[in-house]
Parts: structure tokens; C-alpha cells; sequence
């Protein structure tokens, strides 16, 4: 959704303002997030920033309210990561050429944060630099949005540009080269559009998806996909989904995405949330408490671009009030996480009670009846019965294995005992606030 609109405004804007205005100020922004009908973008100073506000903020809204299809407000704030020249991913093709030959990249293997989630990923691209249309040809990177698919990409094609001839690496995006060969239709320039594409050494193409439904144009790319594969030219394809899942994408070319090497981009885990959380709040010159990095990297790390967000949000509210990084601030910049958007899970709310009475998650969710368990684990109940939608069965086999009337009897149990116990009620509204709830 947030490139959708962003992509939508960036085309109106092209149009609408002076190239060299286009090319200065709007080129450099970054969408950074889109909520509540308000897109966050990011700018490379404080001067650009200033400068946007002061002259272009009116039109980027429009721009960005048609693009959305409502009327949309824009925040604007300053990220200094980007003040090195943009991503080649996100430019236009021809743009995107120039930007891989050589110049220092924000999207580099240095600067890719490696764990479990990515390593195959991370080592197979790092492979292709190596030796490419050697050994995993094409190399398929599948996984969900803002997990580092579109980074390691332009990572393989700036590497591969370095000290190659212009042209010679190509790396865009499919809706690129969807447009260009509609321009190259209209124009009657399609041989040239061929040879453009056949001629490559690598061609590197992100959001591969963006083919579906589209027939003409998954044609033509399976023609420039062969002529480079016979050539053991590399390949290297990004999407959102592995090969045997493209909807709309016909069974011949998904079988060739398939016979090189597939390599999933997955979720962060624990440990790569935590030193995806350090990596990042040091490349913004943020420093983080124990206890701010903890909550950063569990409820603000679905994936990296949504930490990314958080953390920039984070430093300008710091900046601007004045004020140190601590968990009040962090949450005040924040508002609710999305993880507690989405209300608590049977595992979150048992997580939260052991920690409050301090006794360890496999003797609450285990099988053993001592005295000590009784009321936390009739508690973790009743929260779960209240803030969650799963059957009472269900939050008994996840505590203890205790059948549906055994929770019916632990509920009463405990709205009886809130009647005249204050340190229960206390400890309930601790661990409501806790949740979220
Ligand atoms: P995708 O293309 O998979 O949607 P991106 O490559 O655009 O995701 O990543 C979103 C943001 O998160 C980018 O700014 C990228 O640099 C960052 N990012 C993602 N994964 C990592 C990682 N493992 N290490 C460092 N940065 C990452
Ligand atoms: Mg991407």
C-alpha cells in the first residue's frame, strides 16, 4: 500500500513539477510509512526538509490524496542515511544504471544485518558477486514485504557494476520493465527494447509479481529470460511469493524462476530482531536502554522496515522534545505497537503472567497442581477469556491441559476472589496495561 501511493503521488508529481525541482527535492524522499491517512516521508536534511514544507508540502498532499483516493496529510521528517545517493532499485531503469556504476550505495552486503531468517539468502547473493551465471542461475529471492529483498538485490547489482562497462548490469523493477516495453510498443522501438535486454550481463528484477495477469509482457520476459540463461548470464529475480505461488503467472516462466536456486528472505527471530534493533538505532546515532531495545525488537520488528520506521519516529521525537530515549518516550513517539493493534495472544498474555509472579512458562502451561500455580494460571485464564477470542477448550490446553469446565470454574473462581482481593485487582490492571488491553 505504502509504495502503491507513493509510487501513484512520485508519477503525478513528475508531471506536474520542473524536472530539476522533481530531481532535487522529491527524487530523495523516502516513503517511510502510511497510516491512518498519513504518509510519513523522510527527507536527506533538515534544509530539505524545511524546503519541502515551505514550497512543495501543499502539492505533494494532493498529489499523494489522488494517489490514495482521499484526503491524505503528509509528516515530514529528516533521515540522514539517505543524504548518499538513492537506491537503484527505486529509480527508473535508465536512472537505475547510472546509480549502480560505482557510486556508494545505501542498500550495500556491509550493511545487511545477517541471522537465520536470511543467511541463504544473504550467502547466495553474495555468491552471485562472486562468480555470477556460475552456480545459482537465477538466483530466486522470495519472502514478505520490508525483509531485505529489494537490499540484498541492489546489493548484488551494485557489486556487479563496480568496475563493469554502463549498461552491462540491469536492475529494475518489473513495473519498469513492464512500462518500458509499453513505451518501446507505442515508439515501434521494440528491437531495440530486445537487444537492450538480451545484450545484458546480469539483469536484476525486483517485485517480479507485478507481472501477473499481464501476458504480453510475461512473454517477452520469458524471451529475454531465456536468451540471458542459454548465455549463463545471471539472473537475479526478487517476489513476495515462491515461484509455485505467483498467481497469474503462467506455469512455463514460473518453472524457470524455479530451476535456479530459491532462497527465502523469512521473518526476523529473536536474535536478528535484536541486532537488527542495534545495527539500526546506531546508524541513526540513537542510544538505546536494555529495556527500550527489548520492546523495539518485540513488538516494532514484524519486519525491518517497520522497525526502521519506529526508530526514525523515535529519534525526531527525541530531538524535538528535548528529551532521552526511555521507554515512556519510545512509547509516546509510537503509540499502541502493531503486535498490541492486534490485541494479545493466549501466549503473550501467559508470557506476561509468569512474568509477573516470577514462575517459568512450562510449569504454568505444564501439567502440575501445586498452590503456588493455582492463581496465576487461573488468572492467565481469565485474561486470555477476556481478551481474546479463543474457545475456553483451547486456553485450557494451553494451560495445563484443563478441560472446558475446569476454566468455567477457574473464571468464577477468580471473579469472586477480585471481589476482595486488592492485590489481584492491581496485578490485573498491571498486566492489562501491559498487554495493551
Ligand atoms: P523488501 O524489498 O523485502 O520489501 P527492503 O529490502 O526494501 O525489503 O527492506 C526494507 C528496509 O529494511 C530497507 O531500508 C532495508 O535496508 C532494511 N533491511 C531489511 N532487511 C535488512 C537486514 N537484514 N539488514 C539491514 N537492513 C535491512
Ligand atoms: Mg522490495
Amino acid at each position: 500500500m505504502l509504495d502503491t501511493i507513493w509510487v501513484e503521488a512520485r508519477r503525478r508529481l513528475r508531471s506536474e513539477l520542473l524536472d530539476k525541482d522533481y530531481d532535487t527535492w522529491i527524487a530523495p524522499l523516502r516513503a517511510a510509512r502510511w497510516s491512518a491517512d498519513t504518509l510519513t516521508l523522510e527527507a536527506p536534511s533538515g534544509i530539505a526538509r524545511d524546503w519541502l514544507r515551505q514550497h512543495f508540502l501543499p502539492a505533494v498532499e494532493r498529489a499523494v490524496s489522488e494517489a490514495s483516493g482521499g484526503r491524505a496529510t503528509v509528516l515530514l521528517l529528516v533521515n540522514r542515511e539517505l543524504s548518499v545517493p538513492a537506491r537503484a532499485g527505486a529509480l527508473p531503469a535508465r536512472r537505475a544504471e547510472r546509480a549502480t556504476n560505482g557510486a556508494p550505495a545505501r542498500y550495500t552486503f556491509d550493511n545487511f544485518v545477517v541471522g537465520e531468517a536470511n543467511r541463504v539468502a544473504y550467502g547466495a547473493a553474495r555468491a552471485v558477486v562472486a562468480q555470477p551465471g556460475a552456480r545459482f542461475n537465477p538466483l530466486f529471492l522470495c519472502g514478505g514485504c520490508g525483509l531485505g529483498k529489494t537490499h540484498l538485490l541492489s546489493a548484488v547489482a551494485a557489486g556487479l557494476a563496480h568496475a563493469r562497462p554502463l549498461g552491462t548490469v540491469v536492475c529494475l523493477t518489473a513495473e519498469n520493465f513492464v512500462n518500458e516495453m509499453i513505451a518501446a510498443l507505442e515508439a515501434r522501438r521494440m528491437e531495440r527494447f530486445r537487444r537492450k535486454f538480451r545484450g545484458v550481463q546480469t539483469l536484476v528484477v525486483d517485485d517480479i509479481q507485478f507481472l501477473a495477469e499481464k501476458r504480453r509482457s510475461q512473454e517477452e520476459f520469458a524471451h529475454t529470460f531465456n536468451a540471458l540463461h542459454e548465455s549463463a548470464r545471471q539472473i537475479v529475480i526478487a517476489s513476495d511469493r515462491a515461484p509455485h505461488d505467483l498467481p497469474g503467472i503462467g506455469e512455463a516462466l514460473r518453472y524457470r524462476f524455479a530451476s535456479g536456486l530459491l532462497a527465502h528472505v523469512r521473518p526476523p527471530d529473536a536474535a536478528l530482531r535484536r541486532a537488527l534493533v542495534e545495527r539500526k538505532a546506531s546508524g541513526l546515532g540513537v542510544s538505546l536502554t536494555p529495556e527500550v531495545a527489548s520492546y523495539l525488537a518485540e513488538e516494532w520488528c514484524a519486519n525491518v522496515r517497520e522497525l526502521e520506521g519506529a526508530l526514525t519516529r523515535v529519534e525526531a521525537y527525541a530531538s524535538l522534545s528535548g528529551r532521552s530515549v526511555d521507554l515512556a518516550l519510545v512509547r509516546e513517539a509510537l503509540g499502541p505497537s502493531p503486535v498490541a493493534r492486534r490485541g494479545p495472544t493466549v501466549q503473550r498474555i501467559i508470557g506476561e503472567v509468569c512474568q509477573h509472579y516470577q514462575v517459568a512458562r512450562d510449569e504454568l502451561s505444564g501439567p502440575r497442581r501445586t498452590a503456588r500455580l493455582a492463581v496465576p494460571r487461573h488468572l492467565a485464564m481469565y485474561l486470555c477469556r477476556q481478551h481474546t477470542d479463543v474457545p475456553l477448550a483451547r486456553i485450557g490446553a494451553e494451560l495445563g491441559g484443563r478441560d472446558h469446565s475446569t476454566v468455567v470454574h477457574a473464571l468464577g473462581a477468580i471473579e469472586r476472589r477480585l471481589e476482595k482481593d486488592a492485590t489481584l485487582r492491581e496485578a490485573v490492571s498491571l498486566l492489562r496495561a501491559r498487554l495493551g488491553a
